[in-house]
């Protein structure tokens, strides 16, 4: 069930990637930011595109929404703080899952 709801969220999230957010993340070293790796913008990222998108690093494929021990993390990325999966965070709370953002 929080494996389908993450799974929907990363969805929505990802019809916006592109049009709407011109892949901010990749652009400004958030995705990898995590993993010490300061790429400003990501050199995969060639015209918005990641070139190595069925590679990308588990950090990437996991960004901004990912399930860890503790909760549920979910990155404040433009898509987030529009509001586009409040639905799904309010159904991740009614599974008592602690969400951090
Ligand atoms: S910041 Fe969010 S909406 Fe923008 S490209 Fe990254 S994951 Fe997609
Ligand atoms: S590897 Fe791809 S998905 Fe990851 S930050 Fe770079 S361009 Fe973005």
């Amino acid at each position: 069930m929080i494996n389908e709801l993450i799974n929907k969220a990363m969805g929505i999230i990802s019809e916006y990637c592109i049009s709407d957010c011109d892949a901010d993340c990749c652009k400004n070293g958030k995705t990898l930011k995590e993993l010490g790796v300061k790429l400003n913008p990501c050199k995969y990222l060639i015209n918005d595109r990641c070139k190595i998108y069925n590679e990308r690093p588990t950090t990437c494929k996991n960004y901004p929404i990912r399930l860890d021990n503790v909760g549920v993390i979910i990155n404040k990325c433009r898509v987030v703080e529009g509001g586009k999966i409040d639905e799904i965070i309010i159904k991740i709370k009614e599974l008592n899952y602690k969400i951090y953002m």
